[in-house]
């Protein structure tokens, strides 16, 4: 074979380099313009077939590759770069992420471990974090695909400190670990103790107060319950932020109470951590510098393109306790590239990782916690403003406090009498509002009845879309409660 032919680099330089800036400039247009589209459209079945085409033998240009880009995956992505996109938890982006993750993949460096800058780069994140959120420097932590996983490494260091080393290679044996988090704590809690070993049936679902915050009172009487039936209770979840209402658990009260029970506390602060960053918001997190570890996202409130979730854990040594690995291959030196011990392999399930760290350190560098902190703020106000707007609404129904930047509402203009459920209706309602491409507010279920769930998350929404919102539900469902009548 011909040697020139069997790398991969362009053979000509100069016309992948023209396509580059062309893309470059695209997909700046694409975020400069983010307003003037559609919030999101259904790709067409035609398109989404030509997705079904068998793998590609042969070659095609960048160009020609690139036209397919342009024709089937851009105008039908999920829309969360949208300021009117407020459906479910989604960040934004931002174009100095972007441009992070080209960087990035030009370095295309592997975080697993051995002695480079980008692991520096890394290790400053991990201290921001701790900083920001008041855990001591001297924490642990890495950047994971999100919050779900950084979930999940939590409850396992908290297993192997609960359990010691031994059980890494002996199992759990007759352990009876018992967890603990509301009822408003995300799935992805339950989804950690099943995937741990532990069992779903042993997280206790802690019922919430009024505020949807967990009842202290009860999570103590169910510790007390489960040590009386021979249980060991290990560890509380507390919530930074629900999922549904965006409450914040009493944190300072989660720590005492784990302190005193001999339990590993552990923060899902997934957004809500993010309050942290405003001087205003963050007395709200008050007890989250007494965790044993938090799990949380950049890639949420802080903007940072999609993913970056992250791990912190106040004990470095419990932390590489639960994953360190010794194998041949990753023989730790103290000379050349296999230095710069411990790495972040021993810190977490992945060998390989990529270099997420750059879109939060150029994040964290350009805007700084400050303006970051504003954007937090400037979502709770529009959330805030959002509530007003509801409660001067005769036709709309506020469902939930709220607490920080996330609406549930939904329409009760349809007359009791006139046949409609509301659950069906406002379901419609927010279905109408995504396919029309207006607005992606995404639905939940408070109090039993179905919500229209704004969260206000991304930097570019203002009011004028929030404003949008209310008049375009109240249309839609004065006219589908007309059709009706
Ligand atoms: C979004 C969210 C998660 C899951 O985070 P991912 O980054 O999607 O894995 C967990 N907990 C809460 C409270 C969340 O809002």
């Amino acid at each position: 074979m011909d040697n020139r032919k069997a790398g991969l680099d362009p053979e000509n330089w100069d016309e992948l380099r023209a396509l580059g800036h062309r893309m470059l400039d695209d997909a700046f247009d694409y975020l400069e313009h983010a307003r003037e589209r559609p919030v999101w459209q259904k790709m067409p079945a035609e398109l989404r077939a030509e997705l079904t085409r068998p793998l590609p033998r042969g070659s095609e240009s960048a160009d020609l590759a690139y036209e397919d880009f342009l024709r089937l995956v851009l105008p039908y992505a999920t829309g969360n770069t949208h300021p009117r996109f407020m459906g479910w938890v989604h960040g934004g982006g931002t174009a100095v992420g972007m441009l992070a993750e080209m960087l990035a993949g030009a370095l295309n460096a592997n975080l697993g471990g051995r002695d480079h800058a980008p692991i520096e780069v890394e290790r400053q994140v991990i201290r921001w974090a701790a900083e920001m959120l008041g855990l001591p420097p001297e924490s642990s932590g890495l950047l994971v695909t999100g919050t779900s996983i950084a979930n999940l490494i939590g409850l396992l260091v908290a297993r192997t400190a609960t359990l010691g080393a031994a059980s890494r290679r002996q199992g759990m044996g007759a352990a009876r670990l018992t967890a603990y988090t509301s009822a408003a704590a995300h799935q992805c809690i339950t989804q950690a103790m099943d995937i741990s070993g532990l069992g779903s049936e042993q997280l206790r679902v802690v019922p919430c107060d009024e505020a949807g915050r967990m009842d202290i009172a009860a999570l103590s009487d169910a510790i007390a319950a489960d040590r009386a039936a021979g249980w060991r209770p290990f560890l509380v979840v507390g919530t930074a932020g629900t999922v549904d209402i965006g409450a914040v658990d009493d944190l300072a009260e989660l720590s005492a109470l784990c302190r005193h029970e001999g339990a590993w506390f552990h923060v899902d602060g997934a957004f809500g951590a993010m309050l942290a960053l405003s001087e205003k918001l963050r007395p709200q997190l008050a007890g989250i510098e007494d965790a044993d570890s938090v799990a949380f996202d950049f890639h949420k409130w802080a903007q940072v393109p999609y993913d970056a979730g992250c791990i912190l854990v106040r004990d470095a040594v419990r932390h590489r306790a639960a994953f360190a690995q010794s194998a041949a291959y990753l023989r730790r030196d103290s000379r050349g590239l296999a230095g710069g011990h411990p790495w972040p392999c021993d810190f977490g399930p992945d060998l390989s990782r990529g270099f997420r760290a750059l879109k939060v350190w150029l994040t964290l560098k350009v805007f700084g916690a400050d303006r970051l902190g504003q954007v937090v703020e400037a979502s709770c106000a529009l959330a805030a403003g959002l509530a007003r707007r509801i409660a001067a609404e005769p036709d709309l129904e506020l469902l939930a406090p709220v607490a920080l930047n996330i609406v549930c509402f939904r329409y009760a203009g349809a007359a009791a009498d006139s046949g409609w459920d509301l659950d069906a209706l406002n379901a419609a309602i927010v279905a109408d509002l995504q396919e029309a491409g207006i607005a992606a507010p995404s639905t939940t279920i408070v109090g039993g009845k179905l919500a229209i769930r704004a969260a206000l998350v991304n930097h570019r929404t203002d009011e004028s879309d929030v404003a949008a919102l209310v008049e375009q539900v109240l249309r839609i469902g004065h006219a589908r409660s007309m059709a009706a009548a």
